[in-house]
């Protein structure tokens, strides 16, 4: 695609706490990053929101600076202390470091099928923590080198003394959080703001060579790792930096701390932008509320209103809010969104796409992403179609599938798929099951599972993951 000729894009910056139009620091190559999940368990729907959100964004920079001028590099954390004792738990007879990669190879296959179903791109770099190490080394050494870390009890920790503007992004002075942490700070540290970039690990937890001299193996800490990331796949300073508002501290701040004191930068990433949070039928999502849902869960099963749902409903839903708003995900919310999306897909059936999007629905994302408008202005557009105006209807298709609302999907696809009597926690299980079987060749066992979910009603699908070759295998309930 060409460059577009249209209004600039103006975008909220967290660290100005203004919107502002945005200019990228090379005209011809936007650079963007943003956190991925931590994959020790599937990912939830909250964990959606910035996947789907920053996907409308990248969509958005492809358009207007051209396809191949964009790099969107979305980590993947595949090393981490929460993973680590689920890889423990999960692969008693491997070493630590193998175990940790069996679970997150698994983790990430599923959960780059279950974003596939959600309509989302995929980014240009999908960088792995753990293959980047060595660059986390070079960085901790870097700031020892420069005063800003120091070694105690074979850790590395970041001295938050040493840089003048922390607490920038947060909005919070040093002071003012020294005053309000927590009295059990660990004794080696000097300053108790002062964050970890290293730590060492026990011969149960996966290590690498440690920096600065520390004899013991180690691990990275959470933040070192997405410094390191962004650095090796965006440069020192690049222009878009995103996640969920729950990262602007410590995890954000942390980052421009290491990133700014290692390279003598004045700023990471010039624009810091952040989704509010989901919750469910106005309550904080979580397990001890039983209220907590796995993307799969959603596309997959009798969870949540006895129906499960299609991907491109729940991408729908998701944008029906503006991103900086909390959203709250109800069934009402879900249902209109399926209503909707039918409508839409009624009339573009069997109408031809191929113009540019509509220019009204890009002025509205233009301005700071407003889904909510665009939304709005793709009604109208399904007004005139209905009302007979052709060139309405194939440019509400062309704008549909720009913003990965419409993929071929007739209305019926888009109605809810009845799961009632499926167990989806079970069928997981025997898919885990028939892949192990398969993966030592045992395949008189994974014929006999699938057998047994084919008589529960469960087709099975298998695919090969284009990242990992992985085989992920998607089901679907046919009764
Ligand atoms: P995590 O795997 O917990 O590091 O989260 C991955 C991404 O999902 C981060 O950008 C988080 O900010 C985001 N996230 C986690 N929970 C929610 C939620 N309930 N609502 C919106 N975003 C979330
Ligand atoms: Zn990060």
């Amino acid at each position: 695609m060409s460059e577009m000729q249209i209004k600039p894009i103006a975008l909220y910056n967290t660290l100005t706490r203004q919107k502002a139009p945005f200019a990228p620091i090379d005209p011809h190559h936007v650079r963007m990053y943003v956190c991925g999940p931590t994959v020790y368990d599937l990912a939830h729907i909250g964990n959606a929101r910035p996947v789907i959100v920053f996907d409308v964004l990248f969509r958005l920079l492809r358009l207007v600076y051209g396809e191949t001028h964009v790099t969107y590099a979305r980590n993947i954390t595949d090393v981490d202390d929460k993973i680590n004792a689920r890889a423990a738990e999960r692969f008693k007879d491997l070493a630590p470091t193998a175990a940790i990669a069996k679970l997150t190879q698994e983790t990430t296959a599923q959960f780059h099928a279950d974003i596939a179903a959600l309509g989302v791109l995929s980014p240009t770099v999908e960088p792995r923590a753990t293959g980047h190490i060595a660059e986390m080394v070079v960085l901790c050494d870097a700031l020892i080198a420069k005063g800003h870390a120091y070694v105690a009890e074979d850790h590395v920790l970041f001295d938050t003394t040493s840089m003048a503007d922390y607490g920038k992004l947060a909005n919070r002075s040093l002071d003012e959080m020294e005053a309000g942490a927590r009295v059990d700070v660990a004794p080696y540290k000097k300053g108790a703001m002062d964050f970890v970039l290293w730590k060492p690990s026990t011969a149960e937890q996966p290590g690498w060579p440690s920096p600065a001299g520390i004899k013991k193996h180690g691990r990275p800490g959470w933040h070192i790792e997405c410094s390191a990331m962004a650095e090796k796949h965006l440069g020192q300073v690049f222009d878009i930096h995103g996640g969920g508002v729950d990262l602007v501290f410590p995890h954000h701040e942390n980052e421009i701390a290491q990133s700014r004191c290692a390279h003598g930068t004045p700023t990471m990433a010039n624009v810091w932008m952040h989704n509010g949070f989901l919750q469910v039928e106005g309550e904080k999502m979580s397990k001890s509320l039983g209220n907590f849902y796995a993307i799969n869960d959603l596309l997959t099963t009798d969870v949540f209103g006895q129906q499960a749902w299609h991907g491109r409903v729940l991408r729908f839903a998701m944008l029906s809010t503006h991103y900086r708003q909390p959203i709250d995900w109800t069934v009402d919310r879900l249902t209109q969104a399926k209503h909707t999306l039918q409508e839409f897909a009624e009339l573009v059936h069997g109408v031809a796409g191929g113009g540019a999007p509509n220019p009204d629905v890009i002025g509205a994302l233009s301005d700071d992403l407003n889904t909510p408008s665009a939304i709005s202005i793709l009604h109208g557009l399904a007004k005139s179609a209905k009302r007979g105006d052709g060139a309405k209807a194939s440019e509400l298709r062309t704008t549909l599938e720009f913003i990965g609302l419409y993929g071929g999907e007739t209305a019926a696809e888009l109605s809810l798929q009845q799961h009632a009597n499926v167990d989806a926690v079970k069928v997981r299980a025997l898919i885990a099951d028939r892949l192990e079987a398969r993966r030592a060749k045992d395949f008189k066992a994974s014929d006999r599972i699938r057998d047994e979910l084919a008589a529960m009603g469960v087709v099975l699908k298998d695919a090969k993951s284009p990242t990992t070759g992985e085989i992920v295998t998607t089901w679907e309930y046919k009764r």
